[in-house]
């Protein structure tokens, strides 16, 4: 996960990363209000996951709080590479000497982590990596040693930082490193890191994005979501534990484990070609334990999909048998339908794998209408995109 600005100052400021004073606004008036608080010049950002604000008029100064709610005004609504601006950040405006670069991340190629710095900040960095290889500085971090204050001062030194500033520098360095590891990341930057006219040095934008496999131990980042930004379902999806993504066609695929998922998707698209290019509207992967609550999870998700017109659920049984699944989907339709109701939409159920005739034979007994059984997935796929075709 991607977080915004101000969500990354938050985490430099609680590590001891020194950033400017800032408040969030998400109108006018309360950009004027920060404005007010901050006092003196302010310098208004576009909060949108996406570097390169500065250049599309995202990053704005103001002189005071009136000038703040004017620059917010022509700020919020904006556009920027496809995000629309519906938070802008208000920070002190800082008087820049120099702009620098540093970052941490996970460097899949070697397996390990890496430093970066460059003293040609402010600017793309993969320009300066192309233009000036020089300029940019790397070093790699053993993940259990971590980034020291030598490491970090050789890295200032190789990136050819000026001498007064390089012991700040490397304490940004060393507590980047703390925010990096306390907080699970696979990338922290700072483009620019500046040099004011003070002397000091300070974060002037922050990019943090945090490890999502490692949300069962942070659960002060869940709050970081942006709630508004996700589709719903895949909302709804997470917070019971289940894969969900929304696709763009219109027959729903519910299946266990993720390669057979895959194939179900490519197996659907190639069938749906005959039915006027018929495709998959999402896919929902139950995982190993297709359990009676966890099938009417996945199928109340799948429904829930206006652009859903049959569903297909594709289980190949293993520890969890067959029979197992097909009680699942029984018991799950009963739980999604008032006696005597119908389910509304086809499903289409293959099963195969362990006891498939037993599970077979659950649904047969079961006689559900609208739910019809098919043996092979190839004729399962068929099936399914000849009725989403045909509810065209
Ligand atoms: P980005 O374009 O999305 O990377 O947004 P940044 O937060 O990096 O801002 C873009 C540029 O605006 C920076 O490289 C700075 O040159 C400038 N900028 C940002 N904050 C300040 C500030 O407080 N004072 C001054 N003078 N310039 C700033
Ligand atoms: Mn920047």
């Amino acid at each position: 996960m991607d977080l915004l600005e101000h969500q990354a100052q938050e985490l430099f400021a609680k590590h001891g990363v020194p950033v400017s004073r800032g408040r969030v606004a998400t109108t006018p008036g309360e950009a004027r209000a920060a404005a007010a608080e901050i006092g003196g010049r302010v310098v208004v950002k576009a909060q949108v996951k996406t570097g390169g604000r500065g250049k599309a008029g995202g990053v704005r100064p103001a002189d005071g709080p009136d000038a703040a709610h004017d620059v917010a005004a022509a700020i919020l609504g904006m556009d920027i590479k496809g995000h629309t601006v519906r938070k802008v950040l208000v920070t002190e405006a800082s008087e820049i000497a120099e702009e620098y670069y540093v970052s941490l991340l996970l460097d899949r190629s070697h397996r390990s982590f890496l430093a970066l710095a460059s003293r040609e900040g402010g600017v793309e960095i993969e320009q300066v990596a192309a233009e000036n290889p020089d300029a940019l500085a790397r070093l790699q971090v053993d993940p259990g040693a971590g980034l020291g204050r030598p490491e970090a001062l050789r890295l200032a030194a190789d990136a050819g930082l000026p001498e007064e500033v390089r012991d700040q520098v490397a304490e940004i360095l060393v507590r980047l490193w703390d925010v990096f590891r306390a907080e699970d990341a696979t990338l922290v930057e700072i483009n620019p890191l500046a040099r004011l006219a003070d002397g000091s040095v300070r974060a002037l934008d922050g990019k943090v994005t945090v490890d999502d496999n490692a949300r069962f131990r942070q659960p002060g980042h869940p709050r970081y979501a942006d709630a508004g930004a996700t589709d719903p379902l895949e909302a709804r999806a997470a917070a019971k534990n289940l894969n969900y993504v929304k696709l763009d066609g219109s027959v729903g695929v519910i299946g266990n484990g993720a390669g057979l998922v895959m194939s179900t998707l490519d197996v659907v698209a190639y069938a749906g070609e005959r039915f006027g290019g018929v495709r998959p509207a999402n896919f929902l992967d139950i995982g190993g334990g297709a359990s009676a609550q966890v099938m009417a999870d996945g199928l109340e998700i799948i429904l829930g999909d206006p652009d859903v017109r049959c569903v297909l659920v594709n289980v190949f049984g293993g520890i969890t048998a067959c029979d197992a699944v097909a009680d699942g989907i029984v018991q799950a339709i009963g739980m999604l339908t008032a006696p005597g109701e119908t389910i509304g939409k086809p499903v289409v159920v293959r099963l195969d794998g362990n006891n498939a005739p037993q599970g077979r034979k659950i649904l047969a007994e079961a006689a559900l209408p609208g739910v019809i059984s098919s043996d092979t997935m190839d004729g399962a796929a068929r099936l399914a995109a000849e009725l989403a075709g045909k509810g065209a």
